[in-house]
């Protein structure tokens, strides 16, 4: 997206070309308030968690009466947007064509170490009857592995969890400092889970490279967030 005009957000082709669904992982373009501005999606309702890192999924059926703390949502229902906001963590979807299911994941280094994608498919097959090879899932913009540098704290984390090692590559001449994959531990994650890696699909832009992008590790306390959203529209009957 580098040097090209502004896009407000950005969308997996093989997701808009299902009729019902609207997604978009938003760039910093792209504010709260312009969801009230489209056509069609003033009257949905806007879905967001305090989120904490962990694996917690939230299943949304009616308007929560409390504030929710947790890390992934997911909807059967119409008029719902699911926001995930994001500054070099996976923002992650996933959606059930048959079902009428949709799921937004916020995945940084710790969700990933607790599994979140796993919680979120077993979740979604526990609720809704869902089945992870007919799953799709779209990865949005995080901070790549080239520019996302991690201590041995994070490495010796996974380890201790039993995951896999070779998403971390040394630094050399740097002992103790490695360049994480995110993104490719996550992909792991949701073909561990089940998922064909045929829709398991990817929108592979980094958030510090791309300055259309919120990026933690470039702008530190200044940064914002991205909001990334996935809704699903109601199915018209006539
Ligand atoms: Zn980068």
């Amino acid at each position: 997206m580098i040097g090209s005009a502004a896009q407000l957000f950005l969308t997996v082709p093989r997701l808009n070309r299902i009729p019902w669904l609207i997604h978009g992982f938003g760039t910093r373009h792209w504010k709260l308030s312009d969801f009230r501005k489209r056509a069609g999606w003033e009257n949905f309702k806007i879905i967001w968690l305090k989120q904490v890192h962990t694996e917690r999924v939230h299943f949304i059926e009616a308007a929560p009466t409390r504030r929710l703390q947790g890390d992934a949502l997911a909807t059967n229902r119409p008029r719902i947007f699911l926001i995930m906001k994001t500054a070099d963590c996976l923002p992650v979807f996933l959606v059930d064509r048959s079902k009428g299911v949709v799921a937004a994941v916020h995945c940084g280094w710790r969700g990933t170490r607790r599994g979140i994608l796993e919680h979120v498919v077993d979740g979604l097959r526990v609720r809704y009857g869902c089945r992870p090879a007919s799953l799709l899932a779209g990865m949005g913009p995080c901070i790549a592995a080239s520019c996302y540098e991690v201590g041995d704290d994070v490495r010796d984390e996974y380890r201790a969890s039993g995951l896999a090692q070779n998403v971390f590559r040394p630094i050399g001449g740097r002992p103790g400092k490695y360049l994480f994959d995110l993104r490719e531990a996550n992909r792991r994650q949701l073909i561990g889970a089940g998922l064909d890696a045929r829709n398991v699909l990817d929108v592979p832009l980094c958030t510090r490279c791309d300055t259309h992008l919120h990026s933690y590790r470039r702008d530190r306390d200044t940064s914002a967030r991205l909001y990334n959203f996935i809704g699903m529209k109601p199915i018209e009957t006539s």
